[in-house]
């Protein structure tokens, strides 16, 4: 955490790129970085900024990061594509060391946020449509135009746009930046305390409202600063932490993607490409639907993750072909010579259609036009699922 290479730990009022901007709130961290809400004073808007963690391999993941948001900034002067847009960058030394700093848009909550909000019980089918579109715009101007491989998809990595941005209309969003640090510029005593106590009534008074509104929003839920502007709601989102992206021809080699979006292609490592990016795709998408994840895979008495993981998949998904699960630089640790799982032999094979049907209550149409849409995504073999802008063809979104 908060020591020597690790984050930089901001206050509400603190200043960055001299002066220029003025940190609000915590919105959300990573494993590299803690977000801020902060007030830019040269153009009177509201902005995230990203503070990176010190040490120097998180310096250079964010000078990374920098490279390939500013590749996707430039190729999408409309903003439009689906992807963080990358407003400016500094380096900001703090007592914990020097932190790169990314200035992005601001956007709203995480489908992660999303999902919990609405009780891990799915958002419904016409918003998982929606965030679909959103999020194929997105890795289609990734994949096609860039060159890029996200190999980080997930639901706390695409945030929600609200219609209505307050970084451009900061009085109808419902609240006045932060100009300074509260009480003379003191974080002792009774200055502390004034401002947590301010920042927790703003908060205690907007989950009010925001329940009241939940019911006519069918459940959504909106960051907290969004409280007067829910109309605004859309199901716009965007794909941000290019952190672990790649250019898909320097890619580094070793293990990509949080480990329940991850493929079977990397786990039995025998190499990634874009397709792994659908893979993830595709697990977000069930559990938008569902409020559950496709594959949690826990290590078993005896197995790994890995093999767990392999399982899990082969159970929804049917056997893997033996041409395949043998073609990886790591498949003879996890199956035999005839294909089969070496230490997980007995497996309950539980269809995605029938899944949606009997564990989720889906209606059979319904689990029918999703899995036609989902099935092929999930192809063990990477070559043969569709393309984000096949996907986007897909009678089901159309
Ligand atoms: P990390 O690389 O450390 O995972 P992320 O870029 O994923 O960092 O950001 C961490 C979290 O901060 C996100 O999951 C999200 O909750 C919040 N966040 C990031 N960027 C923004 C943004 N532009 N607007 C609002 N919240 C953001
Ligand atoms: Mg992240």
């Amino acid at each position: 955490g908060y020591r020597k290479g690790g984050y930089h730990a901001a206050r509400p009022g603190d200043r960055f790129a001299d002066g220029r901007f003025v940190a609000q709130r915590k919105l959300g961290w990573g494993n590299f970085s803690t977000v801020w809400l902060a007030y830019d004073t040269l153009l009177s808007r509201f902005v995230a900024l990203k503070i990176q963690k010190s040490a120097r391999d998180y310096a250079q993941a964010a000078l990374h990061e920098i490279e390939l948001l500013s590749a996707a900034a430039k190729g999408d002067p409309t903003n439009t594509k689906c992807v963080l847009q990358l407003l400016d960058q500094f380096k900001h030394a703090g007592p914990n060391g020097q932190h790169v700093c990314l200035v992005t848009e601001l956007l709203g909550d995480s489908l992660l946020r999303l999902i919990r909000y609405n009780r891990n019980k799915g958002i419904g089918l016409t918003r998982v449509r929606e965030i679909c579109r959103s999020v194929l715009v997105g890795l289609d101007y990734l994949h096609r135009e860039l060159g890029v491989i996200h190999t980080d998809l997930k639901p706390e990595n695409v945030l929600l746009v609200s219609t209505i941005n307050p970084s451009k209309d900061p009085a109808r969003a419902g609240f006045a930046p932060i100009l300074d640090k509260p009480e003379g510029n003191q974080y002792n005593g009774a200055a502390i305390s004034f401002s947590e106590k301010m920042l927790r009534m703003r908060a205690r008074r907007a989950v009010v409202k925001i329940s009241r509104r939940r019911e006519s929003l069918g459940g959504v839920m909106v960051d907290l600063e969004r409280k007067r502007s829910l109309d605004g709601v859309s199901m716009k989102c965007k794909i941000v932490d290019f952190g672990n992206a790649c250019w898909a021809d320097q890619q580094s080699a070793g293990e990509i993607q949080t480990r329940q979006y991850r493929a079977p292609e990397v786990i039995i490592g025998s190499g990634y490409s874009y397709s792994a990016d659908m893979w993830s795709f595709a697990c977000l998408v069930f559990e938008l639907a569902t409020g559950d994840m496709l594959f949690s895979p826990r290590d078993c008495q005896g197995c790994s993750e890995d093999e767990d993981h392999l399982a899990l998949m082969m159970e929804t998904l049917g056997k893997m072909p033996k041409k395949i699960a043998s073609s990886g630089t790591r498949s003879k640790d996890y199956f035999n010579r005839y294909g089969d799982l070496k230490r997980i032999r007995r497996l309950k094979f539980w269809p995605l259609e029938r899944v949606l049907v009997e564990k989720y209550n889906f209606p059979a149409p319904d689990a029918n036009g999703f899995a036609n849409f989902l099935r092929p995504i999930l192809d063990f073999a990477p070559e043969s699922r569709p393309t984000a802008a096949e996907c986007l063809k897909h009678a089901w979104l159309n």
